[in-house]
């Protein structure tokens, strides 16, 4: 089920999310609501407070696989890299933002097992921008230039 995205200015974005405790089938809905809501956007990814939904939750897409993230965390980071950002909760704007160049984060999946992966470039750019959505940060904090997008067609 496609789920509506909000935007910069709800509260939902500005609260540190909670853990997930049970490995069920809601959350098993949950994120296959977020996978086709995120698709349909045309995003690189999703945090579960983008849609109301104050829980450890993330997806990612940036085209090196699709990524389930429950109850993820840094663990390691390294380098910096500076590059355009954008949000699906900041419609109309993108800004520069300085990221980590490799970052390493352990999560679970659905069904509660644990996996570590390791990120660079983009897809680590990525990471660490829905990280920061179930702490209530957007990019627009961290961001060294932020400008306007031309309206869409
Ligand atoms: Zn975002």
């Amino acid at each position: 089920m496609l789920r509506y995205v909000v935007q910069t200015g709800d509260p939902v974005l500005r609260k540190k999310c909670g853990q997930v405790t049970a490995f069920n089938k809601e959350l098993g809905a949950l994120l296959d609501d977020m996978k086709e809501t995120v698709r349909a956007e045309n995003g690189a990814g999703l945090a579960a407070p983008q849609i109301g939904i104050s829980k450890r939750v993330v997806v990612i897409d940036v085209g090196e696989g699709y990524f389930e993230l429950v109850n993820p965390v840094i663990v390691a980071v390294k380098g910096e890299q500076s590059g355009p950002e954008g949000c699906l909760s900041v419609k109309g704007k993108q800004g520069t933002v300085v990221r980590p160049y490799k970052v390493k984060a352990e999560y679970r999946d659905r069904f509660g097992k644990k996996h570590k992966l390791t990120a660079e470039g983009f897809f680590a750019r990525a990471v660490c921008h829905e990280l920061d959505h179930l702490d209530g940060i957007l990019y627009t904090d961290k961001a060294v230039e932020l400008y306007d997008l031309p309206p869409e067609e």
